[in-house]
Order: C-alpha cells, then sequence, then structure tokens
C-alpha cells in the first residue's frame, strides 16, 4: 500500500478506473499517512476521514457502474477558504473558527463530481493573507522538506499535504501568489490560472480582483488534469469568464522547439546570491537544451508591483472583510450596544496583519486619499499589465523565478514589508490576471540548514494560454525531474527557530 501515496493523481486515476485498485484503498493509503505524519506537519485544520471514505465507496460504485470519472478516487486536501458543505470553513480564522459551510463552492462541487475524494480542510495565512502560514490563527503548518522551516503561503497547508503525500492534489487561492511560492517552497507545482477561469463562487474573498483558484501537485499533468475538470463559465460568479476551455491534460508538449521564452531584465537573479542564480541560469539552459529561444524583455513597471498590489489587494479586503460584523458569521462577542458588539467581535476575532490590511485599506479607500492611493494604483495596474502585452509581442512565455529565495525558518520574517517581498516575482502576473505556475528546479541548502530545500522556476503565459504554459512547464519538468531529487524529511522536529 505504501506506494499508492507515492503515485501522481492521474496514475490514481488511472488505476481506479481500470479497477487495479479501488478508490477505497486509495482514501485509506492516504487517510493513514495524514494520521501517521499529519501532528509533525500540520498541513490540515479539519481531518475528513468519515465523508473521504463514503465519498470513496460512491466513487468506486460510480466506476463499477461504468461512468469514466477524468479524477477517478484521486485524494484532494482544500484550503479552508473554500466551501465545502457540512465542512468548517475556517480562513484560518478565530472569526470564521467554528463556521460551517452551507454550501459547495463551485471548482470543488466539480471535483467531487469528477471522482475527487476531499482527505482534508488545510491550514492557510488567516484569510489568505501572507506568504508563510505564520498568520494562521489556528495551527502551525511545517515544511516536509525541513520541519524546522515554513511551508510558504498562504496556501501553506495544500502544499504541505501534497509535498509529505497526505493527498495527491491540493487546491488553494491565488491572490499575489499564494500558490506559486508555497508550491515552490513544498516541492511541488502550484499553478494559478488566467483570472476568471475557475469560478470564485464559495471561494471566501480576500480581493475580489486579484483571488484566483489553482491545484498544487506533484506533476503538471495533474495541475491540468485538475485544471480541466475546474474551468470554465460559473453563472454564479459573475467576474467568470464564458469562454469555451481548450482541454490541456490530453497532450501536454514535451518540447519547447519553436518557443520564444522570454527573460525578463529586472528579474535578474544575480541578486539572489550565487548559488540561487546558478540554479536558474541553469534552469535557463535546460529551456534552450528543450528547443526555446530565450529572448531579453522588459518589464519596466513591475518594479511598481508590490506597491501597487499593497493598495488594492488591502482596499479589496477592507470591504470584504466588512461583512465580518458578528451578526451574519461565525464568532460574536457581545456589547453593551450593537456598536460595541461589531467591535468587539472584530478586535477578537481578527489578527495582527488582517487588522492591518482593514486600516490600510480603509484608510486608501477614504474620500480625502482615494485619488492619491486607490485611483494611482488602479493606473499603475493598467501599466503593469500593458508591460507584459509588449513583452508578449517578443515572446510566447516569460520564466522567472517563483520565489527569492527557499522556505525560511519560522520567525525569520518579524516586519511585515520582508514578507511581502516574497512576492516580488509573482504579484505582477496576478495584477496583470495571468495564468502563471511554479515548476521545482532544483534544489539549494539555504543558511546554514540540515536538509536542500527546493526552488520554483515560474512560467506565465498570455491570458487564456493554459494550454501552451502547462506544456512547456511539463517538457521542462520531463527533462529535469528535479522533483524526485530529494524526498520529504518527516522525522522528529527540529529546532524551531
Ligand atoms: N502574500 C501575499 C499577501 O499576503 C499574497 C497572498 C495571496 O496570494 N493570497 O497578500
Amino acid at each position: 500500500m505504501a506506494d499508492i501515496i507515492e503515485r501522481s493523481g492521474a496514475q490514481i486515476a488511472r488505476d481506479v478506473t481500470s479497477g487495479a485498485v479501488s478508490a477505497r484503498e486509495v482514501t485509506e493509503a492516504h487517510l493513514a499517512q495524514v494520521d501517521a505524519v499529519d501532528d509533525r506537519v500540520g498541513a490540515y485544520l479539519t481531518r475528513l476521514h468519515d465523508l473521504a471514505r463514503t465519498t470513496a465507496d460512491r466513487v468506486d460504485a460510480r466506476v463499477k457502474a461504468g461512468e469514466k470519472l477524468p479524477l477517478a478516487g484521486v485524494p484532494i486536501a482544500v484550503k479552508d477558504n473554500m466551501c465545502l458543505t457540512g465542512t468548517r470553513t475556517t480562513c484560518g480564522s478565530k472569526i470564521l473558527e467554528h463556521w460551517v459551510s452551507p454550501y459547495t463552492s463551485t471548482a470543488v462541487a466539480r471535483l467531487l463530481e469528477a471522482g475527487a475524494v476531499p482527505i482534508g480542510k488545510t491550514n492557510m495565512d488567516e484569510f489568505a493573507m501572507g506568504s508563510s502560514c505564520e498568520n494562521s490563527a489556528l495551527g502551525v503548518t511545517r515544511n516536509p522538506f525541513d520541519l524546522s522551516r515554513v511551508p510558504g503561503g498562504s496556501t501553506g497547508g495544500s502544499a504541505a499535504a501534497v509535498g509529505a503525500r497526505e493527498a495527491a492534489i491540493g487546491f488553494g487561492s491565488d491572490t499575489g501568489g499564494s500558490i506559486r511560492e508555497p508550491g515552490a517552497f513544498c516541492n511541488v507545482v502550484g499553478f494559478k490560472p488566467t483570472y476568471g477561469r475557475v469560478s470564485r463562487y464559495g471561494l471566501i474573498a480576500f480581493a475580489s480582483s486579484l483571488d484566483q483558484i489553482g491545484p498544487l501537485s506533484r506533476t503538471v499533468e495533474d495541475s491540468a488534469l485538475a485544471y480541466d475538470v475546474m474551468a470554465g463559465f460559473d453563472t454564479m460568479d459573475s467576474t467568470s469568464i464564458d469562454r469555451p476551455v481548450e482541454p490541456t491534460a490530453g497532450d501536454l508538449r514535451t518540447d519547447l522547439t519553436g518557443l520564444k521564452i522570454g527573460l525578463v531584465r529586472e528579474f535578474d537573479t544575480k541578486g539572489l546570491g550565487a548559488e540561487i542564480d546558478d540554479l536558474y541560469d541553469r534552469a535557463y539552459h535546460d529551456l534552450q537544451a528543450l528547443g526555446a529561444e530565450l529572448v531579453d524583455v522588459s518589464l519596466p513597471t513591475a518594479d511598481y508591483g508590490l506597491a501597487t498590489y499593497y493598495l488594492i489587494a488591502p482596499a479589496e479586503c477592507s470591504s470584504n472583510l466588512a461583512r465580518f460584523d458578528g451578526v451574519r458569521y461565525g464568532l460574536r462577542v457581545d456589547g453593551a450596544d450593537v456598536r460595541e458588539m461589531y467591535d468587539n467581535t472584530r478586535a477578537a476575532g481578527f489578527g495582527p496583519e488582517v487588522k492591518r490590511r482593514i486600516l490600510i485599506g480603509t484608510y486608501a479607500l477614504s474620500s480625502g486619499y482615494y485619488d492619491a492611493y486607490y485611483v494611482r494604483a488602479q493606473k499603475a495596474r493598467t501599466l503593469i499589465a500593458r508591460d507584459f502585452q509588449k513583452a508578449f509581442a517578443q515572446c510566447d512565455l516569460i520564466v522567472c523565478p517563483a520565489a527569492s529565495s527557499p522556505a525560511f525558518r519560522f520567525n525569520a520574517k518579524t516586519d511585515p514589508y520582508s514578507m511581502y517581498l516574497m512576492d516580488y516575482y509573482t504579484i505582477p502576473m496576478s495584477l496583470a490576471g495571468l495564468p502563471a505556475l511554479s515548476v521545482p528546479c532544483g534544489w539549494v541548502k539555504p543558511d546554514g540548514g540540515e536538509f536542500p530545500m527546493p526552488m520554483g522556476l515560474q512560467f506565465c503565459a498570455p491570458l487564456f494560454q493554459e494550454k501552451l504554459l502547462l506544456g512547456a512547464a511539463h517538457a521542462y519538468e520531463t527533462l529535469t525531474r528535479h522533483e524526485t531529487t530529494h524526498r520529504p524529511n518527516l522525522g522528529e522536529v527540529t529546532a524551531r527557530g
């Protein structure tokens, strides 16, 4: 049975479909892994053993009845900001700690319909604000490759679950990098589709113009498979895009012949240190070896990405999180009158980072400062998107690092700004709505650590070019197989830095 947890999602789906193994057996193998390692890894906030077993049995019955299910028996880990009927959906926050979803998000519903089996709901930075998972108010998640390090964030739980073989495919939301960065930290593929491709219905909103659901998986093929199932128009989400989805998983390319790949001048890796600089150099050479022509492109306004994002995302979150007032959802802390009840509830329910963002956002949207901050940020956003358009006139895809460092130790980044910098390479794509993914691209030995840690190569494509994006990443993965070099280290917890 042990080998079952080593199989990719695509392999599991094939095996369950052919009858080589049952969905129930696959589920039991993963539940056993959760029981064995999750007290140390902490990927899950809620374990769904009973639901997983009943779902698996139903999948087995459907397969026996002749249904063709693209994700037959594939165990999935679901970020705790995606609704699933009857399960706790906390957003990693005290304010929703005991809140139970009354309905299922469109993305999860499509996965279940395709035969996936939910193993549990995973930890995250509170309301998806953060890059290490340390902002969760409800638990600590550790990096499966070095338990003294963070898994990345905000989708740290799903990334760690897949890295630790506690699920075959994880799901999360990416607002400014929250799928790609934890993917890179945990040696898994992290894929953010084009904004509007996957319905946000039932995803608890952080910044609605940026949030996008996507998969984290051990292979590009698995991400493609999950994308094919989830993507597509949904009348329940007014920003969902009504445009046919080209299936991707069936024929992923294996070379890059004829493709021009842009290296962004402003994203030079020299400043990241010799070891990391060499690693990306090698990755770019591998792209050439696969037949790509490397071209120099420029994104002159990308440097404004962080400043732009940290006005737009807080502005949107200050509005979205206004609904958590002690009246309709989750926590209520009583007060002398309703006003005091609001104050007490929000003071007790939100953590420091969430409060900081609400304050910044409220300030940026206030009448005296709206033009100076929010409107300006929107203009900068347009310029960043235009830079990408110009770059894509010269190349088919862009590549760059997914994060500027490998996973760091707990409490290593105490001032918010150093944490915000983690998303330097991922935020511009989010502001432009572009599809992008991170794929394992090698290992480094950071700051005297005991274990080698993975790094991620980010690919970015023009809007709606998911097939090209996934195909190129698949070609790179097939040549390099960096994700297989080292195994997770799930032994005793080492020092908590
Ligand atoms: N780290 C970024 C933030 O804190 C991105 C988070 C995300 O993508 N959800 O906002």
